[in-house]
């Protein structure tokens, strides 16, 4: 079956009692076992059934069914953000005295959570600066490598058939975040990446409803995740948020062709226009990871970031100007977002930091929306128009 069709259909059953097409919304927290010795055998695991939904849910258990179809994994689990989603994985892959690689830049909750609280765990974390700094450079005693496909928000490429091969050579675990791309146009897994996980928030969800956090991955190394994620750590997905992460899922091809579609256009659209200074948008044969990703993955995404020179104060004009796009942080809606990194998501960076990845106070990024791709380009060039010229000597 195509992606397409997997996305409606898989994972769902209809409902023996009702005949209720679409997955119905188990709003329960515990679940009765009937006699005791009943509850004594599901406790030791000998018979199947719920338990409580801090350990499981059948709402949440058909749309994990759902997505370890999506993403060709043995096992999928769902949780309540994508933060408990990296926390879970890296608390459960890792021990005190293993080293952990990462690639840098990484989201920034994941880069503070590393360095603030994994690290006081003792276990070492070390930064590179793309796939192939990896390759040639990393240690035997690494564990885990943990890597976005697409960074964010300078949208560096990182291969993950690289990233396969470094830790073939010393027998890491591989974790890829795969939150920019979706299933819909890469699926690790199928590249030899051992885990992948993605912040449901984003394009999973699509709507802008929720928060959510997925991971996939074998079923030997799924089983100490989900310990980890809801047993000890406790951090479940409400079956209402789940409810609605499966219903998002169904369009996630729609919506992907979409954002894609229109983050094309508007790309080129400011590629061509003089008051930008550079448009970063891995679709234009400009962007240096635009071969890379183009061999490996099937489309672009929907996030375009650009530089105006004039830092904040021309980034801000800009951002007042537009009338469609909303200021905000976050990405995947179908309403497009705009924000000035430097000064929200990426505030909290030290900026040597900061500005070594690339985020520097010139730069916004669009999350391009589903809405018409002509209004989008209108409501840019309209606020590019009533901006004031930039100081020549900036
Ligand atoms: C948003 C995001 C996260 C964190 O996900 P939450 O759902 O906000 O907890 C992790 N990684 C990437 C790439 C993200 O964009």
């Amino acid at each position: 079956m195509q992606f397409k069709t997997m996305s409606v259909h898989s994972g769902q059953r209809i409902d023996p009692q009702t005949g209720a097409l679409t997955t119905p919304l188990y709003q329960s927290s515990t679940f009765s076992y009937v006699t005791a010795q009943a509850g004594k055998d599901r406790f030791a695991g000998q018979s199947a059934g719920f338990i409580y939904s801090r350990f499981g849910n059948p709402t949440t258990a058909e749309l994990e069914q759902k997505l370890a179809v999506l993403e060709g994994a043995d096992e999928a689990l769902v949780v309540a953000s994508g933060m408990a989603a990296v926390s879970a994985i890296m608390y459960a892959l890792a021990d005190s005295g293993d080293e952990v690689a990462y690639i840098g830049p990484l989201y920034g909750g994941t880069d503070a959570f590393l360095k603030q609280t994994f690290s006081r765990a003792g276990i070492k974390v070390s930064a590179y600066e793309s796939d192939h700094d990896l390759l040639a450079n990393i240690r035997p005693a690494t564990k885990v490598i943990l890597f976005e496909t697409l960074t964010n928000p300078t949208l560096k490429v990182v291969d993950p058939r690289l990233v396969v091969e470094a830790a073939r050579k010393v027998g890491a675990i591989t974790v890829c975040d795969n939150t920019f791309l979706t299933p819909y146009l890469l699926r690790p897994l199928a590249l030899g990446i051992d885990i992948v996980m993605h912040s449901g928030t984003k394009y999973l969800g699509g709507h802008g409803d929720i928060i959510a956090g997925v991971v996939a991955g074998s079923h030997a190394l799924m089983k100490s995740i989900r310990t980890v994620a809801l047993k000890h750590i406790g951090s479940p997905i409400g079956p209402q948020e789940a409810y609605l992460l499966q219903r998002g899922v169904k369009t996630l091809p729609l919506r992907m062709d979409a954002h894609q579609h229109n983050a094309q256009k508007v790309a080129e659209f400011l590629a061509a226009h003089t008051a930008v200074k550079r448009v970063i948008y891995p679709g234009l044969a400009s962007h240096p990871g635009h071969d890379a990703l183009g061999a490996f993955a099937s489309g672009f995404g929907g996030v375009v970031s650009i530089e105006l020179a004039g830092g904040f104060e021309r980034c801000a004009a800009l951002l007042d100007n537009l009338q469609l796009f909303v200021q905000a942080v976050s990405l995947g809606d179908l309403e497009s977002l705009a924000c000035h990194p430097a000064s929200t998501t990426h505030a909290a960076m030290d900026e040597v930091t900061r500005l070594a990845a690339g985020v520097t106070d010139d730069l916004i990024r669009f999350s391009i929306g589903v809405e018409d791709a002509g209004d989008l380009i209108a409501d840019l060039a309209t606020a590019l128009t009533r901006l004031s010229p930039a100081a020549t000597t900036s």
